[in-house]
């Protein structure tokens, strides 16, 4: 359906009970368990001990962790900024790089985002704030600027001979501090906080950060994406209203291809939430795309 349709724009109605109020934030839900999950894991290992098949079960961290003893789990752009400093990785850790690649190809890259990284939690918490302040932005951030940073740490890297993003990433600060109380993790928290919640809307997650731009690199290619029904969207905006990468959602585009091509998408779920019209739902590349691509008319309101 395009904009001239007929069809009358509708939207849900706020969830009144309980379990209405869980089913409205499943993905929500979903995604916190999933980001506390693998904090528990890492957490587990470090301070209880805990083991699978008598080794340790996820030792080391969001760059580079060992599963079970024996699967290295490596961030592949960790890696990507050791060959830009001239470092030739292991074996093992290019091994470990193309298996988290490999999976986060099947999720959509930035499904990493969502569902693990540990700032998501702060990002969306000020998100909510700046939501009930009415807040502002103060600066404008062209969201182009995180894959400038992306570059800039793989020629900041190719300089020092170091990875340097992960000297500062204040992602890696915060996971080790939530899981040894080392570091600086929680005060680079808190300013990314105060910015996200009064300097600049999602100004971290969908404007500065380098991971989160090498994610949105790999996402193009991603399996899993948000499929598109056109015939039964009436435009009504609230998909783009909840989305976090708002920009993302062109209709005109979706419509043509079948689904939401921006590898900006983090597979959140959020859309899929809060579509009246249930026009946009999880499915593979394969499945979502348009078979007769029409374009149409109207982007997002
Ligand atoms: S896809 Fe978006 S604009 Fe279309 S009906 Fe659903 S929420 Fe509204
Ligand atoms: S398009 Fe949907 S799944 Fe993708 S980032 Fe936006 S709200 Fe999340």
């Amino acid at each position: 359906m395009n904009a001239a349709s007929p069809r009358a724009v509708r939207h849900l109605e706020p969830p009144t009970t309980l379990a209405g109020r869980l089913v409205a934030r499943r993905f929500q839900i979903a995604r916190r368990v999933s980001q506390g999950g693998i904090l528990l894991l890492f957490a587990g290992t470090a301070a209880w001990g805990w083991k699978l098949a008598g080794a340790p079960l996820l030792a080391g961290n969001l760059s580079a962790a060992t599963l079970a003893g024996s699967v290295p789990l490596v961030d592949p752009f960790a890696v990507l900024q050791m060959l830009a400093a001239g470092r030739v990785p292991e074996s093992t850790a290019l091994g470990g790089a193309l298996l988290v690649l490999a999976a986060y190809l099947v999720a959509g890259g930035r499904a990493f985002c969502a569902a693990a990284c540990p700032m998501n939690l702060v990002t969306d918490a000020a998100h909510a704030v700046r939501q009930r302040v009415g807040g502002r932005d103060l600066v404008h951030l062209p969201p182009s600027m995180r894959h400038w940073a992306l570059g800039l740490a793989l020629v900041l890297s190719a300089l020092t001979g170091l990875a340097a993003f992960e000297w500062v990433s204040p992602i890696a600060m915060l996971h080790r501090e939530l899981l040894f109380g080392a570091g600086l993790g929680l005060t680079a928290a808190a300013a990314i906080f105060l910015l996200d919640a009064f300097v600049a809307k999602r100004a971290w997650c969908g404007h500065l950060c380098p991971l989160g731009a090498f994610w949105s690199l790999a996402g193009r290619a991603g399996v899993l994406k948000i499929a598109f029904d056109d015939a039964a969207c009436t435009r009504c905006g609230d998909c783009v209203r909840a989305c976090p990468e708002p920009r993302i959602l062109d209709f005109k585009d979706g419509a043509a291809r079948g689904f939401v091509a921006a590898g900006e998408c983090t597979n959140c779920g959020e859309c899929i939430a809060v579509c009246p019209e249930k026009a946009l739902r999880f499915d593979l590349l394969a499945r979502a795309r348009a078979p007769n691509p029409v374009p149409t008319e109207g982007k997002a309101p």
